[in-house]
């Protein structure tokens, strides 16, 4: 058995909506989901034991069970037990470029990046909507990592439809290092505060999904309408998360009135966006922001939306 290199990106929310509650106790949400360049790199090395080892150097990531990869690798070895066996264990070397509970499904990428590796380093054979169908066993975010590109996601996330790619905008990516916000508080806030303007029935719970496509930021999308998508950029988190965090919501005014086509916080934060036309309008908003707020604690990137999910950077076989 070979080692696999692999590249996980990121994404942003493009759109997110809490329509709401489920039977089994999440949201129903409608969301446009967007890959980004900004990824982290994975490499998966057999280690001759029966163990699962994590390697990762960022303080915040834990390298042990509670790391999604090893989450990821954990469950392989359950569906497919005598292969698990037959292959033994495996080292999962993260090399963390995105950042941290930062609303960028970094844990997600690396465990799509897991099982895309694993299915062809035991010669699973899996296709695309097989491996997410595994993903969202344990993650609403995972299923959508695995093929990434532009797709709208509804259910708790994990029901995927992809449209047309976008991969000609830019993006600024702004965060404070020392501020985490929590995606179950988020939830849990916005249900006490919206939850009398939840459809429940499950009946109802469909009506809101079924012109999905007919909604003006997808036909945007399709019609690849720059100026458009950004003034339909939409989060109904930014409503509990913005409140409750006056850096997030100064962040974002920065952000906004230092131009581009529409800004926006990512999935529950803190991480908030820009979307911008090109490559030197972004890297201007980044200086413009970074002369605003000097402080040492904001960190900002400069990335490019991207058209794939998980890619296979290195597997001798192939
Ligand atoms: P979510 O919205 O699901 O909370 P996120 O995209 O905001 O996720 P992640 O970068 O996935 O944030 O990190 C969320 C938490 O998951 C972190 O606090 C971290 O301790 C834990 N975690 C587990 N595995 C990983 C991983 N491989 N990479 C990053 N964080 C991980």
């Amino acid at each position: 058995m070979h080692s696999v290199s692999l590249i996980a990106p990121g994404k942003i929310n493009l759109d997110l909506e809490i329509i709401g509650d489920r039977p089994d106790g999440y949201h129903s949400l409608i969301m446009i989901l967007q890959s980004i360049k900004l990824a982290d790199k994975i490499l998966l090395h057999p280690n001759g034991t029966d163990l699962l080892r994590v390697t990762c150097h960022h303080r915040e990531v834990p390298s042990n069970q509670d790391n999604l990869a090893y989450k990821a690798a954990a469950l392989m070895q359950k569906e497919f037990p005598s292969l698990g066996a037959n292959y033994g264990g495996l080292d999962i070397i993260i090399e963390k470029h995105l950042p941290v509970a930062a609303g960028l499904a970094g844990g997600s990428a690396d465990a799509a990046a897991v099982l895309v590796g694993i299915n062809l380093m035991w010669d699973l054979g899996l296709t695309q909507p097989e491996i997410e169908e595994l993903a969202a066993k344990f993650g609403s975010d995972i299923p959508f990592c695995v093929g990434g590109g532009t797709a709208i996601a509804t259910g708790r996330g994990e029901k995927l439809d992809s449209i047309t790619p976008l991969d000609h905008l830019w993006l600024v990516l702004a965060k404070y290092r020392s501020i985490t916000v929590s995606t179950p508080w988020a939830y849990k806030t916005y249900r006490s505060v919206f939850g009398h303007t939840y459809i429940n029935e499950p009946a109802s719970l469909a009506s809101p999904t079924a012109h999905i496509h007919s909604r003006p930021l997808v036909k945007a999308i399709q019609q690849k309408n720059a100026a458009e998508i950004g003034k339909l950029l939409h989060n109904d988190l930014e409503k509990v998360v913005l409140p409750e965090f006056p850096k997030i919501n100064q962040l974002r005014e920065t952000c906004q009135n230092a131009g581009g086509l529409g800004t926006m916080m990512s999935g529950s934060g803190p991480s908030v966006f820009t979307l911008c036309a090109s490559e030197t309008e972004a890297e201007a908003i980044q200086q413009q922001v970074r002369a605003k707020i000097p402080d040492p604690d904001l960190e900002l990137w400069v990335t490019q939306l991207c058209s794939h999910g998980i890619q296979v950077i290195s597997h001798p076989k192939h």
